[in-house]
């Protein structure tokens, strides 16, 4: 069964290797890595997806501030994806503050073949996801090439993390009901999202969502994979580690442990991703 990971972050070597010069020139990477030296070029991407038989990474943006910052790692997703086009689905970060030049950047990115916007991190970029004019442009021009949005999303409660932000079900609930024909990946289980699709007006609203495993077991007992089948139907979830922050195989390892039904498992770890990243 080929196996997609639909949550990765790669960033290059430059970066990694000068993470300190690069805090002070955005805000976000700054927020996300002043305590992490979790980054992985493309080619490390490459050597773990070998060692544990992944076929295919869809490798992410984040939701950087810097303009010039977002292009140069865009340019870098962009060309990995052209430099290993069996292994990497890029897509790319955007700016949603709706100036001229972060639209530009987003229209370009789809230009040279980006499948998806994303990962937002409103937080770190001053934006409240329930700000419809601004992501408006945005939505457009993925709406014009039914391509997904992946939106970094959390709980209310637990534990804060680096990053966390506040892009909670009820905030998730009204950008929905704002692009109801949006196709939207809400990663880390959507903040539990999920489970308010078992009420008949969410789930009515929510058929174009999708919840991704991303950092499962930092936040969730493994038993989620099972709640989230009985409850939204292997249809809507995606297999994402979010490595480097962690290791495929915890993700992998706990699928596995959980889910009984190879129909599920397919579904998750292949079929679904296919549909969204690899059909257009
Ligand atoms: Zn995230």
């Amino acid at each position: 069964m080929p196996v997609i990971d639909s949550h990765t972050h790669i960033l290059p070597k430059d970066v990694k290797d000068n993470i300190h010069k690069y805090l002070d020139i955005d805000s976000t990477f700054n927020t996300l890595f002043s305590n992490s030296e979790s980054i992985s070029t493309a080619e490390e991407l490459i050597d773990s997806m070998d060692r544990l038989k992944i076929d295919t990474s869809i490798i992410l943006g984040m939701g950087w501030n810097d303009n010039k910052f977002n292009e140069y790692i865009n340019d870098y997703i962009i060309e990995s994806g052209k430099k290993y086009p069996e292994r990497f689905i890029p897509i790319t970060g955007i700016i949603p503050n709706g100036d001229n030049e972060a639209i530009y950047e987003a229209e370009r990115c789809v230009t040279l073949g980006a499948k998806g916007f994303g990962e937002i991190h409103a937080d770190a970029q001053n934006i409240n996801i329930i700000d419809k004019k601004k992501f408006s442009p945005y939505v457009e021009i993925l709406q014009s090439k039914n391509l997904p949005i992946i939106l970094h999303s959390s709980e209310p409660v637990g534990h804060k993390y680096p990053g966390k932000g506040s892009s909670t079900p009820n905030k998730i609930e009204r950008f929905v009901y704002n692009f109801p024909e949006l196709k939207i990946i809400l990663s880390h289980w959507g903040g539990g999202m999920f489970l308010y699709e078992l009420m008949p007006e969410i789930s009515s609203s929510f058929k174009n969502v999708y919840y991704d495993s991303a950092t499962s077991p930092f936040l969730y007992d493994q038993k989620i994979f099972q709640i989230a089948i009985e409850t939204v139907t292997s249809d809507k979830i995606l297999f994402g580690s979010d490595f480097p922050i962690i290791s495929q195989s915890r993700l992998l390892q706990e699928l596995h442990n959980v889910i009984i039904n190879d129909k599920d498992k397919q579904n998750i770890i292949y079929q679904n991703a296919k549909s969204l990243f690899l059909t257009n």
